[in-house]
């Protein structure tokens, strides 16, 4: 455990990462000044933190707060290389990192790390629930919502933390060493922020770079891509893949989860839906697998998990139609991974923050999954059109709420209801979460009132 007694630390950037990585600093003896652009008086974040007696500067980002001789920068994840104070802290040679790196150096436990484009939170979320079913003490931390060093001075050291960790967060470790490590998948996203393809990966793969021959790395052998990846990593490579690749330790064999060709749970039982689920539930088997938990523990997770809330979360069954909330894609691709996840015909939820895009490639998924469109919000004109043009009936309404009974007038026994909005919330509610449980709290009502 490094010191910071006495240490110079410049905090840059608030948010829930920020605030835990100054109050650990502060508590350590560290010397911290906080720097978040957003003004003092409409800043709770900086006022708490003034209350513990940390220095804070509010309002901008003044680049002669540097001439003050840091040792050290805590970075948000979000403020890019090429902000200029950070720009000028590498000038001076300033180490700087994220916060999870800083929660690593004060951690005694062992850690899990998952990354990867899509599928980190249920892949993180799993492995967390099979090793506490395996009796072991777990705690998920990191991107998942939970900041890393909230987490890490209350875990012991035969305790594990299993954290998920975002491309951005992976930018700015420096000793963070899992023993185990898991790339759930690369796909194209983010390359706004780190500028090309090459740097978003290297990004990625940072999470293997201080691993060893005694480590673990579980990656997607299903993508090409990995299999040249591996090459850069010293840890032993533990692929899974749901297509049958050569090689996989954790994979899908005539409709079975398995581990090295040990049955471990029916792929039909699963309650989260589609292909990629079935990709998330082998990459958290192959990492539960090495950490030593049993096959009953992986069984009972998997066969109870309704995956991770807003997340194509199953809520319940209805007279033969068992409703989803994906509440949280707010964009077109999101909500056609939820729609090409069911075999069963769709009655979807969609609409709500108008961002002026095209929802075209939704057209041919509305037309070969879904029987009828309930539209609401901003986007309900383009929504419709999309049924229009897929030729399907469709019903505008009010708003979500409204939208459960219409959408389950319009099913048929064996259907499915699915809210997957293709659309961010704020036009109609201050975010997705609440949107979720509006869905989900209107379904409980409908059923009330259908067993009356
Ligand atoms: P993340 O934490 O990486 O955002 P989540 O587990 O929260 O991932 O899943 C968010 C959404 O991403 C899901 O609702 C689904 O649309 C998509 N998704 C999840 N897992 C995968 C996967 N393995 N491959 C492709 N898409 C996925």
């Amino acid at each position: 455990i490094k010191t910071y007694q006495n240490k110079k630390v410049l905090v840059l950037g608030l948010g829930m990462s920020g605030v835990n990585a100054a109050r650990l600093l502060n508590q350590l003896g560290a010397l911290v000044t906080v720097n978040d652009k957003q003004k003092f008086d409409d800043n709770k974040a900086a006022q708490a933190l003034l209350a513990d007696g940390i220095k804070v500067i509010t309002g901008s980002h003044p680049i002669e707060l540097l001439d003050e001789h840091f040792e050290l920068m805590v970075k948000n994840p979000g403020i890019p290389y090429s902000n200029p104070m950070v720009k000028r802290a590498q000038e001076l040679q300033i180490p700087i990192i994220t916060e999870p790196e800083l929660a690593y150096q004060v951690s005694e436990s062992d850690w899990i790390a998952v990354t990867g484009s899509n599928g980190k939170t249920t892949t993180t979320t799993l492995i967390g629930l099979m090793l506490n079913e395996a009796g072991h003490t777990a705690y998920d931390a990191g991107n998942i919502g939970i900041p890393a060093s909230q987490v890490a001075q209350k875990a012991k050291a035969n305790e594990t933390i299993v954290a998920e960790l975002s491309s951005f967060q992976l930018c700015g470790i420096q000793t963070l060493h899992p023993h185990i490590a898991v790339l759930t998948n690369i796909y194209e996203a983010h390359l706004d922020w780190h500028g090309d393809r090459s740097h978003y990966v290297a990004a990625k793969m940072r999470i293997t770079m201080n691993q060893t021959p005694d480590d673990y790395f579980v990656m997607n052998w299903d993508l090409p891509e990995m299999h040249t990846l591996a090459k850069q990593s010293r840890a032993q490579i533990v692929p899974f893949s749901r297509q049958g690749a050569a090689g996989a330790r954790a994979q899908l064999q005539d409709g079975w989860l398995c581990f090295d060709d040990e049955k471990l749970f029916l792929a039909a039982d699963l309650q989260i839906p589609g292909t990629h689920n079935i990709e998330n539930a082998l990459a958290a088997i192959a990492a539960a697998k090495l950490a030593g938990v049993d096959k009953a523990a992986i069984q009972a997770v998997l066969s109870r998990f309704s995956g991770v809330k807003h997340r194509i979360q199953y809520v319940q069954t209805l007279n033969d139609r068992k409703f989803y909330n994906d509440s949280k894609a707010t964009n077109v691709e999101a909500a056609s991974v939820a729609i090409q996840a069911f075999k069963q015909p769709l009655v979807l939820l969609a609409g709500g923050l108008d961002r002026h895009l095209s929802m075209d490639d939704l057209i041919p998924l509305v037309q070969a999954h879904v029987r009828a469109m309930i539209t609401f919000g901003e986007t309900a004109p383009l929504m419709n059109a999309v049924a229009q043009k897929a030729g399907i009936p469709y019903q505008q309404t009010a708003n979500v709420k409204t939208a459960v009974p219409l959408a389950y007038a319009a099913s048929k026994p064996g259907d499915v209801i699915l809210l997957s909005p293709a659309a961010a919330s704020w036009d109609q509610f201050p975010n997705f979460e609440v949107r979720g449980d509006v869905f989900i709290d209107a379904v409980k009502a409908l059923a009330e009132s259908e067993e009356a």
